[in-house]
């Protein structure tokens, strides 16, 4: 048995709703997710979904449908044009499948999740804390995680630096997101994070987030 199919089998092990079905030469799994309490035990939802694992899996998210429209097909609520969920930043995607994801772990870590916050937002009527808005904006609040700051020009100065290969040679010069701190002491780690993504793409993150901010006027 090959690396992949165990993968699934341990999938459908622990998530015993889910059966494998071929969709356009892809391997799929389809069912029923259960959202079980934590705290007191017990299923407070469950959602049809049906995972696609596309070929670039472990190093993409599998894309995944909600199956009986209970999650309204707009984008303020992670739908994509295709239909498919909106499981997150493309940031986060990329840094967390890296170095390959294992679809148990997508299961449980990414799609549950998502799901939960979908059932919350469905009866309260909005996000639970700590959900990153879509498109630019939510990529904007990721560089702010990222980078500890609520700054869109720290953030700029910061990719710009990146993209045009002026951060500090040595760790005791001053950093480049403009506080007069050493580099070391102050943005090291997390550009060194940043910089584990492909250099065109944060060049396009960079382009991105200035016409998005300038179209704004940085108000935000
Ligand atoms: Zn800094």
């Amino acid at each position: 048995m090959n690396k992949f199919q165990t993968e699934i089998n341990t999938t459908l092990s622990k998530f015993p709703g889910l059966r494998i079905i071929e969709q356009n030469t892809l391997t799929a799994l389809e069912g029923e997710i259960l959202l079980e309490d934590g705290e007191f035990g017990g299923v407070y939802d469950s959602y049809n979904v049906r995972i696609v694992i596309d070929k670039c899996f472990p190093n993409c998210f599998p894309k995944v449908f909600e199956l009986d429209k209970k999650i309204p097909r707009k984008p303020s609520r992670h739908v994509n044009p295709d239909e498919s969920l909106c499981l997150g930043v493309p940031q986060q995607e990329l840094m967390i499948t890296r170095s390959g994801i294992k679809l148990s772990d997508f299961v449980e870590n990414i799609v549950k999740p998502h799901l939960s916050r979908e059932t919350f937002r469905e009866i309260k009527g909005y996000y639970p804390h700590g959900e990153y808005s879509h498109g630019w904006k939510g990529i904007l609040e990721y560089f702010y995680d990222q980078y500890q700051t609520d700054s869109p020009e720290d953030v700029l100065r910061i990719l710009s630096a990146i993209i045009n290969n002026q951060l500090p040679d040595r760790m005791s010069e001053v950093c480049v997101c403009g506080k007069n701190r050493k580099y070391r002491k102050c943005h090291r780690v997390a550009i060194d994070e940043t910089l584990k993504l492909n250099f065109n793409y944060i060049k396009e993150m960079y382009i991105g987030l200035k016409l998005y901010l300038d179209d704004h006027n940085y108000n935000l």
